[in-house]
């Protein structure tokens, strides 16, 4: 059930819009096992099957899998031992999100939406080389106890969820609140909502938007 979650979430970040090519790589955790089911290295997600996906434990074991794991394993375990709320991690490289990373600058949530599933402004990693432990600390440093996602200086976004379509809500969400405040800084002065209103609509999104 997992792999195939791997394999139907690759084919999905594809036609999302929100990589290109090979670059980025997507993570879920077994509740009940703790095992992390992870897409390989260097193969295009349209091409990627059940039979592809790697298996590890949390101490990095592969437990399962024939492939060489994605470059950013390291990243993806970081994650899950210090989140337990976390069961899926989608690691991005989209174009919006990166201009933030390239200026080093968090994002505020600036809209509705970012307010609702950001929860607040998404925070930037120190630099640090791809596929390095360094890398996987500052991720896990920026995205901090309530993080929803982080970018990671000059590279990318991670998006995180209790499980993959919540991860994907903010990849998107992340990528849309990018790409109207760079639009609305090249026009003028965005102005910026209150930590007030911010919190609320978070609280409101997460606890209170559903039928009864
Ligand atoms: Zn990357």
């Amino acid at each position: 059930m997992y792999k195939k979650l791997i394999v139907d979430s690759g084919k999905r970040m594809a036609k999302s819009g929100l990589t290109v090519e090979t670059w980025g790589n997507i993570s879920a955790r077994d509740k009940d096992g703790g095992l992390v089911y992870l897409t390989p290295s260097a193969m295009s997600y349209e091409i990627i099957g059940e039979d592809d996906i790697v298996v590890a434990d949390l101490a990095g074991n592969i437990v399962d899998g024939k492939r060489k794991p994605t470059v950013e394993f390291e990243l993806h375990l970081g994650v899950y031992r210090v989140r337990p709320d976390v069961n899926a991690v989608v690691h991005t490289h989209p174009v919006y999100s990166q201009i933030f990373g390239v200026l080093r600058e968090a994002i505020p949530a600036v809209i509705d939406e970012a307010a609702q599933i950001l929860g607040g402004e998404v925070r930037c990693a120190r630099y640090e080389l791809p596929g390095t432990k360094e890398l996987a600390a500052a991720c896990a440093e920026a995205l901090g106890r309530d993080g929803y996602a982080c970018l990671l200086a000059n590279h990318g976004a991670v998006c995180i969820g209790a499980d993959m379509d919540a991860a994907f809500r903010v990849a998107k969400v992340l990528e849309m609140t990018a790409q109207i405040y760079a639009h609305a800084r090249m026009i003028g002065r965005p102005r910026l909502l209150e930590k007030e209103q911010i919190a609320y609509m978070h609280d409101f999104a997460y606890h209170h938007y559903r039928q009864p």
